[in-house]
C-alpha cells in the first residue's frame, strides 16, 4: 500500500474512535486527509498592536504572571491568566462548562500555570476595564515544539465535525503531509507542469495546507485550481464526445402538418430571434446524435412557443414529447397554453404532477405507456420511476436552473437516446456557461416580441406604490403585490403575508376584488385563484414567490414587491417579468428598507436596468456561481479551490490543454496519463453517474 492509501486511523493521535469521526468528513486515508483542503487561512503572526477591535483575532506570545479559576455561573467556569507579552499585559480568559466529577480545567492548571510560556490565539473582548481581555480559542506551550503548526505563521483552518478539534485535524494533516505528500501521484501530466510552469503536486499540497507566505499559498492554490479545471474540462469534452458517438433510432422530417397550423393559431408573427433558434433546434434534432441544447432568453422573450415548435416536430414525426417545469402553477399554465395553441389539432396532451389523483395518474401512465399520449406536461413527478414513455423523443426542461445534471439525465433516460432541450431565463456569460453546462450547445433569444412597453422600476414608499395600483385598476388593469417568504422564517413570513392580505383587502383596497396565492395552498386552490386572475375576475393578486416563474397574464401591468431587499436579484427579475407582457406600459414598485450594502446594490441594479443578461452578470458578481446554481448543481462540479468566476484565465488554459490532451491521447491511455485518468474517473463517475473512457 502506498502511504497515500494508508488509513488515517494509524496516525498518532487519531486511532479507531476518531477515525470514525474523520469519515464524517469524507476522510479515510492519508490521501483523503491531504485532499481535505483548509476552509480558510489565518494570519497568525504575532499581534504587535494590542488596540484590536472587539471580536478581532489576537495572537500573542508571553509568560503567565498570575492564574486562577473562578465561577462564572452555575455550570460555567472561567480560568483567568495574566499574560505578559513584549507589547503589554493581557488578561486571557478560558470558559468551560463544568460537570460533576471532572476537572475541566486540569490541563490548563498544568499547561498554563504561573511561569508558563505560551502562544495564545483568541478574540478581543469588549474593552470595559481598560485592560485588554482575550477570549482564548487555542493555546500552545512554548515548551512543546508542536506550536509551530499552529502559531507564528499562516495557519490553516479546517472544516470540522462534532468531536474533532481544529488542533487535532491540523496536526493530523501536518503528519499526513509529512508521511504521504511525496507519494501523491500527480494527476497533471509532466508535460503540462512544465508548459504551464506549475508547482509539482507535493509542493502544492504542502503549500495549500501550511504555506510559508501569501505568495506560496497563491501559487499552490492556482496549481490545484488548474488541476480541478483541467479535470472538469476533460469530463465535459468526453461527455460531448460520447453523446456525438451515439446514434438516435429515429430521424426527422419537417412535415409542417402540425407546425404550420400551430403558427397560425399563435396569432402573432414569431420574432427573428425565435425563428433563428427554432432553426438551430431543428438542425440539431435532425442530426444523427442526440441533441443537448440550452435555450437562453430573457423573461418574456417567448421561449414557450419555441419549445412547442420542437415538441410538435417530434409529434408530427410520430414521437412523444415531455415538457417539465419546476412548479405546479407553471406546469398548469403550460398545459393551458398547449390547449389554447393546439386547439383542434390532433395532438393528445396529458398532465402529470404530484397532485394528480392516483386513479387519473394510473390512467395517464397506461395511456402514455401505450403511446396514446403525444405530449406530457408536468413537474418533477415526470421523473418518478413509474413513468414510462416508450416513444419519447424530445424532453424539454423549463427553468432548468431549478434542476441539476442528474435530473436532466433521469428525464433523458425516460427514452432511449432522445433529444434534450433545456431552457433558462437566468442567462450567464458564455465562458461560464461552457464550464457549467459544458455538454450543452447554447441558443439565445436576444430580442423581445414587438410592442412590449418597457417596465419602469421605482424604489417607492408603500403608500405611493399602492396609489399606483389603484390607478392601474381604475384603468381596467391588474396588479400583483408580492411578499417574500424565505426558508429561514417561512412560517412567520406566511403568517404575515396572510395578515397583510386581510389588511389590503379590507382597508387598503376595499371594493376591489383581491385574492391571495401562496405555496402552502393545495394545487386545486392555487389553480382556481390563477384562473380567476387570468380571466380578469380578480384585479389584485397578493402573492408569494410562487408566481416567480412563468406566469403570464398580459393585462397585469403593475407590481409591488414588498420587502424587496429580501429577494435575490434573479428572483426580483423573474418576478418583475410577470408584468410588461401586454401592450400597456408597466410599473414595478420596490418597497424596501435595505439594511445591507448588498441589498442596496441589488435594488439599484433593478431600478437601473431591465436587461436580464446584465442582471445575470451583476448577480454573479454579487453572489458567486454556487448560489446561482443552487445546491442541486454546485456539488456536481468537483471544484474545491477553483472559482469559475475569478479563475477565468486558468479556465481558458485548462480548456485549451484538455482539448489538446484528448486530441493526442483520446482515451488517456499513454503511460504518463494514468494518474489523470484515475482521478477523472474517481471524481466524475459518481457525480455524474457516468464517465466513458472505455
Ligand atoms: P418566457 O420566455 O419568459 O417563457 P413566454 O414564452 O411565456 O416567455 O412568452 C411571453 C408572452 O409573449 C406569452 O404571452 C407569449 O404568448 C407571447 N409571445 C411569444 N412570442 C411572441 C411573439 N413573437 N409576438 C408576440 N407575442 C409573443
Ligand atoms: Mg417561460
Amino acid at each position: 500500500m502506498r502511504d497515500i492509501d494508508a488509513p488515517v486511523q494509524y496516525l498518532k493521535g487519531v486511532g479507531p474512535r476518531r477515525a470514525v469521526l474523520f469519515e464524517h468528513l469524507g476522510v479515510r486515508t492519508l490521501g483523503d486527509l491531504i485532499a481535505h483542503y483548509p476552509r480558510l487561512w489565518q494570519d497568525r503572526h504575532e499581534t504587535r498592536d494590542l488596540r484590536i477591535p472587539t471580536g478581532g483575532l489576537v495572537v500573542l506570545r508571553g509568560r503567565v504572571l498570575r492564574a486562577a479559576q473562578h465561577a462564572a455561573g452555575p455550570a460555567l467556569g472561567i480560568y483567568k491568566a495574566t499574560l505578559a507579552t513584549a507589547h503589554g499585559k493581557v488578561e486571557c480568559l478560558w470558559f468551560k462548562h463544568l460537570s460533576r466529577g471532572y476537572d475541566a480545567f486540569a490541563s490548563l492548571k498544568s499547561g498554563a500555570a504561573e511561569g508558563a510560556d505560551l502562544w495564545v490565539i483568541g478574540r478581543a473582548e469588549p474593552d470595559l476595564t481598560g485592560v485588554r481581555e482575550i477570549r482564548v480559542d487555542e493555546h500552545y506551550p512554548l515548551a512543546d515544539e508542536r506550536w509551530r503548526m499552529h502559531a507564528g505563521r499562516i495557519t490553516p483552518v479546517y472544516a470540522l465535525t462534532k468531536g474533532l478539534s481544529q488542533r487535532l485535524v491540523r496536526e493530523a494533516a501536518h503528519k499526513a503531509l509529512e508521511l504521504a505528500a511525496d507519494s501523491a501521484r500527480d494527476a497533471v501530466p509532466a508535460e503540462l507542469i512544465a508548459k504551464r510552469k506549475l508547482l509539482a503536486a507535493p509542493q502544492a499540497l504542502r503549500g495549500i495546507h501550511f504555506p510559508r507566505s501569501d505568495a506560496e499559498l497563491e501559487a499552490a492554490r492556482a496549481r490545484l485550481a488548474y488541476e480541478e479545471l483541467l479535470l472538469l474540462e476533460l469530463a465535459w469534452i468526453l461527455k460531448r464526445r460520447q453523446t456525438r458517438g451515439l446514434r438516435k433510432r429515429f430521424s426527422y422530417e419537417i412535415k409542417r402538418a402540425l407546425l404550420t397550423p400551430f403558427r397560425q393559431r399563435a396569432g402573432f408573427e414569431f420574432t427573428r430571434a425565435q425563428k433563428r433558434v427554432i432553426n438551430e433546434i431543428f438542425d440539431d434534432m435532425r442530426k444523427p446524435y442526440p441533441m443537448t441544447r440550452l435555450l437562453q432568453g430573457d423573461v418574456g422573450s417567448g421561449k414557450t412557443v419555441v419549445a412547442l415548435s420542437a415538441l410538435l416536430l417530434a409529434v408530427e414525426n410520430g414521437g412523444q414529447g415531455a415538457l417539465m417545469a419546476p412548479t405546479e402553477i407553471l406546469a398548469d399554465q403550460h398545459r393551458a397554453t398547449l390547449d389554447r395553441f393546439l386547439d383542434g389539432l390532433p395532438v393528445r396532451i396529458a398532465s402529470l404532477t404530484s397532485r394528480t389523483p392516483k386513479k387519473e395518474r394510473a390512467r395517464i401512465l397506461a395511456a402514455a405507456g401505450a403511446g396514446e399520449v403525444d405530449i406530457v406536461v408536468g413537474t418533477h413527478a415526470l421523473l418518478e420511476s413509474g413513468v414510462s414513455l416508450p416513444n419519447l423523443r424530445l424532453a424539454v426542461i423549463d427553468e432548468q436552473h431549478r434542476f441539476g445534471v442528474r435530473q436532466r439525465t433521469t428525464l433523458r433516460q425516460k427514452g432511449s437516446l432522445i433529444d434534450l432541450l433545456v431552457m433558462t431565463a437566468t442567462p450567464i456569460p458564455r465562458t461560464l456557461a461552457l464550464s457549467l453546462y459544458g455538454d450543452l450547445e447554447a441558443s439565445t433569444i436576444d430580442e423581445m416580441p414587438p410592442g412590449r412597453a418597457p417596465i419602469k422600476t421605482f424604489l417607492s414608499p408603500e403608500a405611493e406604490a399602492f396609489a399606483a395600483v389603484r390607478l392601474e385598476v381604475a384603468a381596467g388593469r391588474q396588479a400583483y403585490i408580492v411578499y417574500p417568504i424565505i426558508e429561514e422564517s417561512a412560517r412567520l413570513d406566511l403568517q404575515s403575508a396572510k395578515s397583510e392580505f386581510e389588511r389590503l383587502k379590507t382597508s387598503v383596497f376595499p371594493g376591489i376584488r383581491t385574492d391571495l396565492i401562496h405555496g402552502a395552498m393545495t394545487g386545486k386552490a392555487k389553480s382556481a385563484v390563477m384562473r380567476r386572475f387570468a380571466s380578469g375576475e380578480t384585479k389584485i393578486l397578493v402573492a408569494t414567490q410562487v408566481i416567480e416563474v412563468g406566469i403570464d397574464v398580459p393585462n397585469a401591468t403593475a407590481m409591488v414587491i414588498q420587502n424587496a431587499d429580501r429577494f435575490g436579484l434573479a428572483s426580483l427579475h423573474q418576478l418583475r417579468g410577470r408584468i410588461g407582457r401586454g401592450g400597456g406600459e408597466s410599473c414595478c414598485h420596490l418597497v424596501a428598507d435595505p439594511r445591507t450594502e448588498h441589498a442596496r446594490a441589488r435594488l439599484d441594479i433593478m431600478a437601473a436596468t431591465a436587461d436580464g443578461f446584465k442582471i445575470g452578470e451583476e448577480d454573479l458578481k454579487l453572489r458567486g456561481p454556487g448560489e446561482l446554481l443552487g445546491t442541486a448543481q454546485s456539488g456536481e462540479l468537483a471544484l474545491a479551490v477553483a472559482d469559475i468566476l475569478k479563475d477565468t484565465e486558468l479556465l481558458g488554459l485548462a480548456r485549451a490543454d484538455a482539448d489538446e490532451l484528448l486530441q493526442a491521447d483520446p482515451k488517456l491511455l499513454a503511460p504518463g496519463h494514468g494518474p489523470l485518468r484515475e482521478r477523472l474517473i474517481a471524481l466524475y463517475q459518481s457525480r455524474w453517474n457516468w464517465i466513458d473512457l472505455a
